[in-house]
């Protein structure tokens, strides 16, 4: 099972898995319609179905102009407030195209018809794939604009957790070294960490694309999915991991990046040594 990644829009991601011998494809949150038409003309391939993960239009604003290119084409999702939604999908609904397989996965809270897509092909050891939307990202998870924490959680420790360990996660934004920055300041001594923000700067510098983890990689580094670990507790001060989880939201909330710059002001005292750098 081939996915292909797509950067789109400032910091967005779009996918197609492809099944190599049908050439048949599947666009996950196709945000810019005439990229993923270009994508699928050059590459040969048809394209039979969108999974749009939320109605927020960076995710979903593609799907009208791909219906009205391709009119046999189905756009499944978990929210009517979707456009172009032909089929309304339901938690662990499963779906089927050719050997493709899609579980939805509804995870409520960034919005309330959030829904993660686990993915996987018949007869194929590659290891599966789950597309989540703006819920989980690398060493991150999404801001709660229409639920709790309480759904997070379950979203986080029941639904996407318990996946197998090696699911491929495709997330929805590349935010990977603003949330692994945050991770540093909840967890200064956890050496993944420090790992994977070297790493991640270093994609990022040669602008290429840090998805996709593994879930067994999330849980080393992202603090979201180590509520249970004593550093992750001392850091917010609770114990219930739901209490760990809404502290640490609130907290990535406010967290902006230490001033680098220093104020024109100070720079002019710098300059006429008025002040010690
Ligand atoms: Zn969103």
């Amino acid at each position: 099972m081939k996915v292909k990644v797509i950067s789109v829009l400032e910091d967005n991601y779009m996918y197609l898995v492809i099944e190599e011998q049908t050439k048949e494809a599947i666009a996950i949150d196709p945000a810019v319609p005439h990229r993923l038409l270009e994508i699928l003309k050059r590459e040969g391939l048809k394209l039979t179905a969108i999974l749009t993960t939320h109605h927020h239009w960076d995710h979903a604003r593609g799907n009208e102009a791909l219906v009205k290119e391709i009119p046999e084409l189905r756009v499944y999702g978990g929210d009517d407030r979707i456009g172009g939604l032909t089929d309304k999908v339901v938690g662990d609904q499963e779906l089927k195209f050719n050997s493709i397989n899609v579980r939805c996965l509804f995870t409520p809270c960034h919005t309330s018809g959030h829904m993660c897509y686990f993915v996987w092909e018949d007869g194929c050891t590659d290891p599966p794939a789950v597309f989540t939307g703006d819920t989980l990202f690398i060493g991150g998870c999404g801001r709660f604009f229409e639920g709790t924490a309480e759904q997070m959680y379950h979203n986080l420790t029941k639904v996407l957790g318990t996946l197998p360990q090696d699911t491929k996660i495709f997330c929805g934004h590349e935010y990977t070294v603003k949330n692994l920055k945050f991770a540093l300041l909840v967890e200064p001594e956890n050496e993944k960490v420090k790992e994977m923000l070297t790493w991640a700067k270093a994609r990022d510098d040669d602008d290429k694309p840090t998805v996709p983890s593994t879930l067994h990689e999330e849980f080393e580094y992202n603090p979201f999915l180590r509520l249970s670990e004593e550093s992750v507790q001392k850091f917010t001060g609770k114990t219930d991991p739901i209490e760990v989880l809404r502290v640490l939201r609130k907290e990535k909330d406010n967290f902006k990046k230490p001033k680098e710059r220093v104020l024109p002001h100070a720079m002019l005292a710098l300059e006429w040594g008025l002040l010690r750098p």
